[in-house]
């Protein structure tokens, strides 16, 4: 600046000095001492614009190096989508270059380059010649055409509009090409573009294989994506066969035993009748014969108590049962019950007490079902008692349920068994109970009817001291 600013200063004086005639004093020396520094100041900054203007209408390419390469980075930087990435590069290439066209040729592993450009033509680049000059002349070194002999790459370049092809690396394997097509100006590519194109290119390599890897995983995860779908559907179709089929069988195994169970009703009434009337007079039956008939007649009321159980279950689990719960008195229901199992209760001398019956006790029922319930309950309580044991029955309402308690002092229930005393066939076992027929669905049978009635059931027991079940169910109106 210094020299710049003392040349001019030279010249000033000459002009002033020698063309004007002019006597240089001290004032003008110090005025052209200044103009000549402002001169060489303001010089590159003036040039600068000077050139910015020209370039656009000349589509002359000024750029700086370093600032061209800032950018370019930053959107190497920035974009992680290959398509988009090349295509923002490309798009600033060609405006700051002033260029007719480019492209980036994407080399894959397996199969064909994938092509990202502007101005040129796709199908072009895919063909058999294009490919064979890649193969042949652009594995290594960029191909500058201005610098190149009349040969054949010089005219394949011809032929395809490319004026500088620049190979793209990473660790010495080809990821990528640069095509530029000729300046808009129909200058030739200069040093500095040739510099910047080949420092850009040691740059763009890891960008263009980070946005490689980004592609083949997003493509991955796209195919992966279908993939668990696909699988989806299918295990979803083929868990609704299997669940249509396990719901056929299910309603097969249901009506078979509502019919099995339904057609066993008959005969085993049949044979209920036949024995009692052979038993109507067992003082005119041997002994022998009179006992085994007493056998036959416990064995025939397990067998029809099974078989109504089993129609239950089957008419609950075919949805067939109908529940309708009105309002009912169910003292009276309660006192029928009572008389109905005092025979069997006699029989070992066990005492049923009512305590303290209220005269009315409105519930909401279903007046069959509750029947079943209190003998289901009530039977238990005298089976599961000891010889001149007690059952003791309470009636109670609250504010909006009604409370039975049905409590004997009779075998208990192990403890360790009482969690599954309400599952289906479960039959709790000790020393005592071994002889007592049952089935074991009673209680299934009783929680289900309490429950479509809307209330619960609960129980309490200790072993060998008793237990006592309480049925919770809504106040009638
Ligand atoms: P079942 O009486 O036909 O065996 P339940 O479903 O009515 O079937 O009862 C299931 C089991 O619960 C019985 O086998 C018995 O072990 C036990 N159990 C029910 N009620 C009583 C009771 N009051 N006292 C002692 N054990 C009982």
């Amino acid at each position: 600046i210094f020299l710049c600013a003392a040349i001019y200063f030279f010249f000033i004086y000459l002009i002033i000095h020698q063309l004007l005639g002019i006597k240089v004093d001290i004032t003008v020396a110090v005025g052209a001492l200044f103009i000549s520094i402002f001169a060489a100041f303001s010089f590159q900054p003036i040039l600068k614009l000077l050139k910015r203007t020209t370039n656009k209408i000349f589509y002359k390419n000024y750029y700086e190096t370093e600032i061209f390469l800032a950018q370019l980075t930053r959107i190497m930087a920035q974009k992680i989508v290959l398509s988009d990435m090349t295509a923002t590069i490309l798009e600033l290439l060609i405006k700051t270059m002033c260029l007719t066209k480019g492209a980036f040729l994407i080399i894959e592993e397996k199969g064909k380059p994938d092509f990202f450009g502007f101005g040129y033509d796709k199908s072009e680049f895919n063909t058999k010649s294009f490919e064979e000059f890649i193969i042949n002349h652009l594995k290594s070194k960029p191909i500058i055409f201005d610098e190149l002999k009349e040969n054949s790459i010089k005219k394949t370049c011809r032929d395809f509009d490319i004026s500088i092809a620049i190979p793209i690396k990473v660790k010495n394997i080809l990821v990528a090409i640069l095509f530029l097509g000729p300046k808009m100006s129909g200058e030739i590519y200069n040093s500095q573009d040739i510099n910047f194109l080949n420092i850009f290119a040691s740059e763009a390599g890891i960008a263009i294989q980070n946005a490689k890897s980004y592609e083949q995983i997003r493509k991955f995860n796209i195919s992966l994506e279908k993939k668990v779908e696909e699988r989806t559907a299918e295990l979803q179709k083929s868990q609704k066969n299997e669940l249509a089929k396990a719901q056929d069988i299910a309603h097969l195994k249901d009506e078979f035993v509502f019919i099995a169970s339904h057609e066993l009703r008959t005969p085993v009434t049949a044979i209920k009748g036949f024995l009692s009337m052979v038993t109507e007079s067992p003082e005119k039956l041997p002994d022998d014969v009179r006992e085994n008939l007493s056998y036959m007649s416990a064995a025939s009321d397990h067998l029809s108590q099974l078989i109504n159980d089993l129609l239950e279950i089957s008419r609950s689990d075919a949805g067939k049962m109908d529940i309708s719960t009105h309002t009912a008195d169910i003292v009276p229901i309660m006192k029928a019950i009572i008389m109905e199992v005092t025979p069997q209760a006699t029989k070992d001398n066990i005492k049923i007490n009512f305590v303290n019956p209220p005269p009315t006790l409105q519930a909401m029922v279903d007046d069959k079902k509750i029947k079943e319930v209190f003998m289901n309950l009530l039977s238990n309580a005298i089976k599961y008692n000891r010889k001149e044991g007690s059952v003791d029955v309470t009636l109670s309402g609250e504010k909006k349920e009604v409370i039975i308690e049905v409590k004997d002092n009779g075998y208990g229930i192990p403890k360790d068994q009482q969690e599954r005393i309400f599952q289906k066939f479960f039959r709790a076992s000790n020393e005592r109970t071994g002889d007592v027929l049952g089935t074991g669905l009673g209680l299934f049978i009783t929680r289900m009817l309490v429950e479509k009635m809307g209330g619960k059931i609960g129980f309490t027991s200790i072993e060998n001291k008793g237990t006592s079940f309480k049925v919770n169910l809504l106040k009638g109106k």
